[in-house]
């Protein structure tokens, strides 16, 4: 079944009461027992909730996974699973990763003894020189945010494999929709799903999908012991965006397509990040592992006085943060999503004061470039 068919039934099935087509929301903390030592299924809600288990059972059908697990948040998934390792432990990381995500693995995760290496994940040689005897791990966002470089999970897998560590992807820019990890060997994918998976700016959630069953049931064991659980009504909320995630994605990447080749062609734009353009370095690599390049451009303007004009004077796409929702968002990673990454590292990536981040949205294209052209050639601001 194709995939966007797959993402309309996620949790059709779930009462066989009344055949609701909608899933109901379970508001409930507890449950009744039947009697003395039996249970409904569901006994307490952080251990298990129906509404939970519905879009839990449902992104773990889209990826392909042994099961699936909804937390608070994309950073309370990826801190859930930083606990399956022990102090001593070492990971290799993406180095151009979520500012938050560094955040938390320098600054919490260091604390208790995990050490971190950063390095290229889209270079399979630099991985391999990063291994160390106590390496466990390889943390890999698919595609990296803000910078677009696309990972080759087939490769980091087969290196996985033969070093004994865990293949861990980050695949909030991508989703199911568009890349698959688990089916490329990946063991565990993660996402914040208050991006494209919910799809509308208006909840905060993470998704877990494991490939085995066992390492499934550790997960399991975290998410309950540490409670950071998706509550009901916002997992009705990631399912019914879920439902349209096949519709949303193809128009942004549609629009995203469009609006990158306009800023190659504008004078004010010294760079453009756009997997989708052939001169991107992974764009084939893109084209044979993945449905599509995804809706995140990144683009580089002349002059940092122009990042300050277009972040105020853009009036259709708004100056936020995050990303994925059906509204075009502009971002300045430098002083906002990246601000914790650290200042010669962030120099190096090219993480800069002219550069800025658009997600896509699912607005009229003409009427984004338009915002876009409007807002470059304003007259310059009066500081
Ligand atoms: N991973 C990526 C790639 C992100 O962009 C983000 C947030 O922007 C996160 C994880 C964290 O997710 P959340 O904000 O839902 O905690």
């Amino acid at each position: 079944m194709n995939i966007s068919t797959q993402a309309v039934q996620v949790g059709l099935e779930w009462d066989t009461r009344t055949g609701a087509v909608s899933v109901p929301i379970y508001q409930t903390a507890t449950f009744r027992h039947p009697g003395l030592g039996q249970s409904t299924g569901f006994d307490y809600s952080r251990s298990g909730n129906p509404t939970r288990l519905a879009l839990e059972n449902g992104i773990a059908r889209l990826d392909g996974a042994a099961a699936g697990y909804a937390y608070a948040s994309g950073m309370a998934a990826i801190a859930s699973i930083l606990l399956l390792f022990a102090p001593g432990d070492h990971l290799i990381v993406t180095e151009d990763l979520y500012g938050g995500t560094c955040r938390l693995f320098d600054r919490v995760f260091s604390q208790y003894g995990l050490t971190f290496s950063y390095v290229d994940t889209s270079d399979n040689q630099a991985v391999k020189n990063a291994l160390r005897p106590e390496t466990r791990a390889l943390f890999v966002e698919s595609l990296t945010n803000p910078l677009l470089k696309f990972a080759d999970i087939p490769a980091l897998s087969d290196l996985c494999r033969s070093s004994g560590l865990l293949l861990i992807v980050d695949n909030t820019f991508l989703t199911p929709y568009l890349f698959k990890p688990l089916d490329l060997g990946a063991d565990i994918a993660v996402y914040s799903a208050t991006k494209y998976l919910a799809g509308h700016n208006d909840t905060v959630a993470g998704l877990v999908t494991v490939k085995d069953q066992q390492l499934a049931e550790r997960v399991y064991f975290h998410q309950n012991a540490v409670g950071a659980v998706l509550g009901p009504q916002d997992s009705w909320l990631v399912i019914r965006g879920l439902k349209t995630l096949g519709v949303r994605l193809d128009r942004q990447q549609e629009n995203a397509l469009k609006i990158a080749s306009w800023l190659q062609s504008h004078p004010r734009i010294a760079k453009v990040y756009y997997p989708g353009l052939e001169v991107h370095p992974n764009h084939n690599l893109m084209k044979q592992d993945c449905r599509g390049f995804g809706a995140m451009i990144a683009f580089e303007v002349d002059s940092h006085a122009l990042v300050e004009q277009l972040l105020l004077k853009t009036e259709l796409i708004s100056f936020a943060e995050s990303l994925g929702g059906v509204e075009s968002l502009i971002t300045f990673p430098e002083v906002q999503t990246h601000a914790d990454i650290p200042p010669n590292l962030r120099a190096r990536l090219g993480i800069n004061d002219v550069l800025l981040r658009l997600s896509v949205g699912i607005e009229d294209c003409d009427d984004l470039i338009g915002d876009l052209r409007q807002a470059l050639e304003a007259a310059p601001l009066l500081i």
